[in-house]
């Protein structure tokens, strides 16, 4: 038989509870929700954008009505519970009305504290919590040019804010010496105030209320040193108190909140309590991060799903104010035994202390520049030993190391399971999958799948940024399915999907299999076909030349001159007198006209014509060269720095590496070329991390990024992993390798291919998951038994050398 489940409160935490519960069982219980407010189910944390006319109450709901007849739940809003009948298993409301109940939920909120003080009654004096309270302020700044507002907190300046947007004058009367002393220390409190002043909004500070002046309504507020402010509306944010009042009366045990252990029950076993009422392991909370996680865990039990248990939550706290960038976190005073990183640049207006304890941070505040906040929050609650950090820490992510992640790049820079949405626990890694597996394109689609930005709001900024950094250019339009080309409807991604699903193994039977619009295809369709048909059968396709691009068809790069250029490969970039006594030779024997090193650590024979080719490769063949492929979409160069066997900072053998990954991966074909690069420590002279695969070398392994790029849009890699031996780095580079050749369109460089899937679906396979990277490593492996053959020397040696011969001949 089903279970009844009342809810008493339908607000932010309990309604999550529901909504949790519904993702796991969602046919369990017959619910019941009594909510005393009139109102659906809305985000209490954007009541501040409303009061400042940035938002409207409509644009707040989280749950319409539809949401509860849609999942069956019986919604009865403006009825307070008044009694529970804990030994008949029923609820009693104020209007008479009954529930009986298998189980309960108390999510009861809490409530803002009325200073006791003369006028505290008095129309005109409002607290600022639901949308009655909004309403109130707004109508009031209609009528009156004055407000006060009594409490320097997070709340009471937001209400100040919104006012102050509203047109009124605005007070802030503050009791202690800065503002927001709860959260901020005395410099960033100051520069608080600072900012708000030159936004209009006044302060009396440090400063006590006396009373509220007023027969009919308030006129305005006496402070304790005599002195009177006149205001027409007066709002009290002096607080917030558990609402317990009804766990109370009903024998639960109490404290300052409703009493409840890791399973997130109260002392009556068939009740449990979530949200800002309740008081675990001595802690109450105010925000709404913490709520959510006690959600999860409550569902998990009303589920009977599990054993999760809530252990405690540690905060960070950000103002919604637009244009003032604020982060706290931890405890930001330290003791004796803490030190305190201090950046203050009074005149740019940014201010940053870490708090460390035992070399991990143990607070953080930060005003004027945020946008490390999350990452500073993951270190401290991960217990991050930072020695290591210290030197670059109070300066950002952005700036560790060499890894050149450019001031555009802060948010790709930033590790996958940082979180990004500190109310809804929502990671950079959630983002970026849900933007890769669901097509997202927009900040709504985004809300909409993984709720991060749609509470507070402070991170939209971040989202905004994650979305551009994946999307990139489509951020913002609406995905329209992409033909391959004009000869066909379908996209890159289903012709691949049908020469896989279908095992069609010729250009001809992809087109008449997906019905081409063209006899023949076209230069942009017959490339692709041929790379997609290559990947994916590797050893059984036979390769079309027809069907590639000239330099392809050559083997060597055209010049504008008609003549080309050869280069031969050069392993890792260390070459021997031999070697370039061979080189020498030949661009004597040829009259090559320039000779010239690559930005690849290369030699580029310059200016050979074009009949020249097949002698100069045969000669080069007989060297020992083989093609460098500097002319294909194709794995192209391995740069190294010297490393460890000649430079005194070196901490690794990175040219041996180098040598050792080129000969691994000389000769694929890929989507668009590839490059990869091994630096020997991390001051990165190879510049590993603007290549398709960078290496890095730590004292304890190498670090691997993957997908830079140089050319007209400078791209810094992404990190991918650490690693302990050259081993591992052969086995992740040809995984991600394969991937690559095997998700991305034909033309896409692995920068844009990241950026499209998202990092995290890459990382899990070619990381997280040896299994996969296994297999992938392993069918790159295998198509390379195939494709490493020098298409020099086939070419030197074969017996057709008609396509090298100028036509004139050819024709005579
Ligand atoms: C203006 C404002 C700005 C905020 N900004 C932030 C922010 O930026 N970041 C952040 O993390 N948090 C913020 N918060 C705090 C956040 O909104 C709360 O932590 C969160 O709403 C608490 O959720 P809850 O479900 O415990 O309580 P609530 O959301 O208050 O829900 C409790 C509900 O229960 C109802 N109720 C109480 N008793 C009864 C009864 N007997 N019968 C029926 N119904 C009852 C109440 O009326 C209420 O609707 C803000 C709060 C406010 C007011
Ligand atoms: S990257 Fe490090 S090891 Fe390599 S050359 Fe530069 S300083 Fe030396």
């Amino acid at each position: 038989m089903t279970e009844r489940l009342v809810l008493v409160g339908n607000g932010m935490a309990g309604v999550r509870t529901l909504e949790e519960l519904l993702k796991l069982a969602p046919e369990k219980y017959a619910v019941t929700v009594f909510g005393d407010e009139p109102y659906a189910n809305y985000n209490r944390i954007l009541l501040s954008p409303v009061l400042a006319g940035d938002k409207t109450i409509d644009e707040i709901c989280l749950n319409g009505r539809d949401w509860y007849e849609n999942n069956g739940i019986e919604l009865r809003t403006g009825t307070a519970v008044a009694e529970i009948d804990r030994g008949g298993r029923r609820i009693i409301a104020a209007d008479g009305t009954t529930a009986d109940y298998d189980r309960l939920i108390l999510a009861t909120g809490s409530r803002p504290v009325r200073l006791p003080i003369p006028g505290a009654d008095l129309p005109g004096v409002v607290t600022f919590r639901d949308i009655a309270d909004v309403e109130a302020m707004t109508e009031a700044s209609a009528k009156h040019d004055r407000a006060v507002v009594i409490g320097g907190g997070l709340l009471g300046l937001e209400a100040a804010h919104g006012l102050r947007e509203r047109g009124m004058e605005v007070t802030v009367v503050h009791i202690a010496d800065h503002l927001m002393e709860r959260q901020l220390d005395a410099p960033a409190g100051r520069m608080l105030q600072q900012s708000m002043a030159e936004r209009g909004i006044r302060f009396e500070l440090p400063a006590t209320t006396e009373a509220i002046l007023g027969e009919e309504a308030a006129t305005g507020i006496r402070l304790n040193d005599g002195r009177e402010l006149d205001a027409g509306l007066v709002v009290m944010a002096a607080g917030i108190r558990p609402n317990t009042g009804l766990a109370e009366s009903s024998g639960i045990y109490c404290e300052r909140g409703i009493l409840v252990g890791d399973t997130m029950q109260t002392f009556d076993p068939r009740i449990w309590a979530v949200g800002e009422c309740v008081q675990h392991r001595g802690a109450t909370y105010g925000l709404v991060a913490p709520l959510f996680d006690q959600a999860k865990v409550a569902a998990n039990h009303l589920a009977e799903a599990g054993t999760a248990r809530y252990e405690g939550s540690v905060t960070s706290t950000k103002l919604k104010v637009s244009g003032i960038d604020l982060f706290s976190a931890g405890d930001f005073h330290g003791g004796a035994d803490s030190e305190a990183m201090v950046l203050a640049d009074a005149a740019g207006g940014v201010y940053k202390k870490l708090v460390i304890e035992e070399n991990r941070i143990a607070g953080a505040v930060l005003f004027g520049d945020t946008i490390d906040g999350s990452w500073y929050f993951q270190l401290m609650r991960d217990g991050t030993d930072i020695s290591e950090l210290r030197d670059q820490l109070l300066f950002g992510q952005a700036h560790l190391g060499d890894a050149g992640h450019g001031e555009g790049n802060r948010v790709a820079a930033m590790a996958d399971d940082v979180e990004i949405c500190g109310c809804n626990g929502v990671s950079k890694a959630d983002i970026v999958q849900a933007i890769g597996d669901k097509g997202l394109f927009t900040l709504e689609d985004v809300r909409a799948h993984t709720k991060a930005s749609s509470s507070c709001g402070s991170c939209t900024g971040l989202v905004e940024s994650l979305l551009a950094s994946t999307v990139g250019e489509g951020y913002e339009t609406t995905p329209a399915k992409k033909a391959l080309c004009g000869c066909t409807e379908y996209s890159h991604d289903e012709v691949r999907a049908a020469i896989r699903d279908h095992a069609l193994k010729s250009i001809p039977e992809v087109m008449h299999f997906l019905e081409w619009g063209s006899e023949d295809g076209c230069n942009k369709c017959r490339p692709a076909l041929n790379y997609y048909l290559l990947c994916a059968w590797p050893g059984e396709y036979a390769d079309d030349p027809a069907s590639r691009f000239v330099n392809e068809r050559a083997h060597a790069n055209i010049q504008k001159d008609g003549t080309y250029s050869v280069v031969p490969r050069i392993w890792g970039g260390v070459t021997s007198p031999a070697q370039l006594r061979a080189i020498a030779e030949v661009a004597e024997k040829y009259e090559v006209p320039t000779v010239k090193f690559t930005g690849g650590q290369r030699v580029d024979l310059l200016g050979v014509a074009k009949e020249n080719l097949p002698q100069v490769w045969a000669d080069l063949a007989a060297h020992g060269f083989v093609s460098g492929h500097a002319y294909g979409k194709a794995v192209r160069t391995v740069k190294t720095c010297v490393g460890q066997e000649w430079c005194r900072f070196g901490v690794q053998d990175s040219t041996s590496l180098g040598i050792e990954l080129e000969h691994m991966a000389w000769g694929a074909w890929t989507p668009h070329k590839v490059k990869l690069a091994v630096s020997g420590c991390p001051r990165n002279c190879a510049e590993s991390t603007v290549k398709d695969v960078g290496v890095v070398a730590v004292e304890s392994g190498w670090e691997i990024h993957v997908a830079g790029n140089g050319g007209t849009k400078v791209r810094a890699c992404d990190f991918l992993t650490r690693v302990d031996t050259a081993d591992q780095v052969k086995e992740h580079t040809a995984a991600f390798l394969q991937l690559y050749r095997e998700q991305a369109h034909y033309l896409e460089r692995t920068a844009h291919w990241v950026e499209r899937v998202g990092l995290a679906p890459i990382r899990e396979r070619v990381v997280d998951d040896g299994d996969a990277r296994a297999a992938l490593a392993e069918r790159f492996w295998y198509a390379q038994s195939f494709a490493q053959v020098d298409p020099w020397r086939q070419h030197a040696e074969s017996a057709d050398q008609r396509p090298y011969i100028p036509l004139k001949e050819v024709a005579g």
